[in-house]
């Protein structure tokens, strides 16, 4: 089973923070695939530096090039040095509009272009009151999960919206039954869906990522506040380690 350290800067970061990725470049990370998705503007210097780190884009357009200002394609992701794209952040579904289909369009550019793809899912916190969070997760996983997936290119996200920046974190039993549910989903659709990675996102830090981890189905984890400093996401590449 993959086992992913992933860091989504946002909309963080100049010249002046690569020195984190040069941090980590420097760490032990045999057993963990260690992964930074800094702004596009810096993913090439990132490549340059990263050694074994990975670098990645944290959006992608489904077209591979053409008349869209502003955005950014999967392929010019690969050429700029990434091996990995995410896609449907919550953040991108809500900023940004993007239905279930938008999503498994990108996924299947980031994945024609040779590139990893992690594709987000999860609740808010009203589908969560409802009741409603395993339907809400199975939708989004069937609509924007490319039927081409496979556990050695792509990689599920479960991040319920009300975690992500607000210092709540679900409890063990929730992350359980979510990951246990998307483990069920993935294996009844997909080949490889036993052994497709699963991470964790939201609120994710030192203090809390070893209990993260020890969840069955967790392998891994998203992260954003605490990837931006070596030293926040160092304590969490340890916890997986
Ligand atoms: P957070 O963000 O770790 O700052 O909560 C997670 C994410 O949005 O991927």
């Amino acid at each position: 089973m993959r086992r992913i350290a992933a860091g989504n800067w946002k909309m963080n970061g100049t010249g002046a923070e690569l020195g984190e990725i040069e941090t980590l470049a420097a760490r032990n990370t045999d057993s963990v695939e260690v992964v930074i998705c800094p702004p596009a503007t810096l993913l090439s210097r990132a490549a340059d530096i990263a050694g074994p780190v990975l670098v990645g884009g944290q959006d992608c357009h489904a077209a591979e090039s053409g008349a869209h200002t502003g955005d950014v394609s999967a392929t010019m992701l690969k050429d700029a040095g990434a091996s990995f794209v995410i896609v449907g952040h919550s953040e991108r579904r809500a900023d940004h509009g993007e239905t279930d289909a938008d999503i498994a369009a990108k996924a299947q550019a980031g994945l024609d272009a040779g590139l990893n793809v992690i594709i987000c899912v999860g609740e808010t916190l009203d589908e969560r009151e409802a009741g409603r969070t395993l339907d809400v997760v199975g939708t989004q996983l069937a609509g924007s999960v490319p039927d081409s997936a496979a556990s050695n290119t792509v990689v599920i996200a479960y991040e319920p919206v009300w975690a992500i920046g607000t210092g709540k974190v679900p409890s063990n039993d929730e992350i359980e039954e979510v990951h246990g549910h998307i483990r069920q989903l993935l294996t009844e659709r997909f080949d490889t869906g036993a052994e497709m990675a699963l991470l964790y996102g939201g609120s994710v830090k030192p203090s809390n990522a070893a209990e993260i981890f020890a969840v069955p189905h967790v392998n891994g984890a998203l992260v954003g506040g605490a990837s931006l400093k070596a030293s926040d996401f160092g304590g969490i590449i340890d916890a997986l380690n």
